[in-house]
């Protein structure tokens, strides 16, 4: 019980399904506690080191999925589009900051979710929440919605698919940048973002030449480092997956390289802060309007006592209307405790509305407006804007409202995907990465 694996178990867990029975949970469970870990220790400890370069200003990171990956889901197409998107919005990045930017797929691992109610309503019939395909099924039926604890050993086969695939793709001549034209390929033609895109890739291409030409080895471009992560919610699941490092007796969740504790989960006394604060990833916490400066200061003492820049990260999501309000204080009050975190933006789940169509969804401005109001607390007072962390997809959805090739009102119901919150699509995506490179180069 006192294992860092489970110490967790003392505390009080928000946010776990009701499993039903006793004998399928210890069978997932031990299942998963003999299975190979999906990311190594090593990984992590690079991880961490990158996120250090992010808390001094050296990097910027750049993390994107979706709300919800889904079994379903799990093909070559999905997994490449939102690697693609990722690796063109990097570029953008990359160009404007003439920082190293990092990259994290919200990918491989997000398969469970927090709800904020524990039961659907539809037409009189109430049954449980959805939690992510980790827990149980979308459809709205009684027998979807059973939590099934079988479902989390899919989701470590689909992490395990997602992750093999993310690693050949980046290591395997897909992430060459002398491949920085072919990203946009196969994407819908015609949008602004697009082309300026296409600029970009032909201004790279050229300094490549260049480079080529005067004798320098372009070979490094080859590969990109990219690195995975998800909420952290199910400790059952992250708990079977906890492994010690031989070497140094660390432990690590190895069910992805960062893991973030989310905004309904992060209480001090929790069992999620506990689980967290004992294994050596490199951990995000989600930080919603409500956070107090004595609940961000109890944050950085469980989780980075010894104050080691990259062990934490602190992603933003309190609302376009609230972020100049309620965030220079929380930056103020952790640098003055002496914690060098890194400083991320979620403009999304602050900011989520219900269209009169019925469909939960978000506004592009919105979104980017509290980017816009992120970036400048941090210019005002002298930090860094880390990056940011958004919910996207490769696909051409139609989930959030407006954007460069504007998603209207009335298309929501065109190409409404998601299993769970609207994500940003291809072009939306591309859009907010160069409206951001803007702000970076301001
Ligand atoms: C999420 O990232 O999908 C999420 C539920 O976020 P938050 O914890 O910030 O509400
Ligand atoms: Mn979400």
């Amino acid at each position: 019980m006192n294992s860092p694996a489970d110490s967790w178990r003392a505390f009080p867990a928000a946010q776990q399904p009701q499993w039903p029975d006793g004998e399928a949970l210890r069978s997932a469970t031990g299942w998963l506690s003999a299975a190979p870990p999906l990311v190594f220790a090593a990984e992590c400890d690079l991880l961490r080191r990158r996120m250090a370069a992010v808390a001094r200003g050296e990097a910027v990171l750049l993390q994107g999925g979706d709300c919800a990956e889904t079994f379903a889901r799990t093909t070559t197409e999905a997994i490449r589009g939102t690697l693609k998107t990722l690796l063109q919005m990097a570029v953008v990045l990359t160009h404007a900051t003439a920082l190293p930017v990092i990259k994290i797929g919200r990918m491989a691992g997000q398969y469970a979710k927090p709800r904020s109610s524990p039961v659907e309503r539809r037409d009189g019939v109430e049954l449980p929440s959805y939690r992510g395909d980790a827990v149980n099924g979308l459809e709205f039926t009684a027998e979807a919605r059973r939590p099934d604890p079988a479902r989390m050993r899919r989701m470590y086969e689909s992490s395990a698919m997602t992750l093999n695939l993310v690693r050949a793709l980046t290591t395997g001549g897909f992430a060459d940048l002398r491949q920085v034209h072919a990203w946009n390929r196969g994407f819908v033609a015609g949008s602004r973002a697009g082309e300026r895109y296409e600029e970009l890739a032909g201004e790279i291409e050229r300094s490549l030449a260049f480079m080529q030409a005067c004798g320098v080895d372009t070979r490094e471009l080859g590969t990109a480092e990219f690195f995975v992560g998800h909420e952290g919610l199910l400790l059952d699941y992250e708990s079977a997956l906890t492994r010690a490092e031989p070497g140094s007796g660390r432990s690590y969740a190895t069910s992805g390289h960062l893991l973030w504790i989310g905004e309904r989960t992060r209480d001090l006394d929790g069992a999620h802060v506990e689980y967290f604060s004992r294994v050596h990833n490199p951990i995000a916490v989600k930080i919603g309007p409500s956070a107090t400066p004595d609940s961000v200061l109890g944050l950085v003492d469980r989780l980075d006592p010894r104050r080691e820049p990259g062990r934490l990260t602190f992603v933003v999501r309190a609302g376009a209307d609230r972020v100049r309000d309620t965030l220079p204080v929380l930056v103020e009050k952790v640098t003055a405790e002496g914690a060098l975190v890194c400083w991320v933006s979620d403009p999304m789940h602050g900011n989520t509305v219900t269209a009169a169509s019925g469909h939960k969804t978000r506004s592009f401005d919105t979104v980017m407006e509290e980017v816009r109001g992120f970036v400048e607390v941090h210019r005002e007072l002298g930090t860094h804007p880390g990056g940011v962390h958004v919910e996207l997809t490769g696909d051409d959805v139609t989930e959030c409202v407006g954007g460069g090739n504007a998603v209207l009102p009335e298309d929501l119901h065109h190409r409404y995907e998601t299993a769970c919150d609207p994500r940003l699509n291809h072009a939306q995506s591309l859009d907010l990465a160069f409206r951001l490179a803007e702000m970076y180069r301001d």
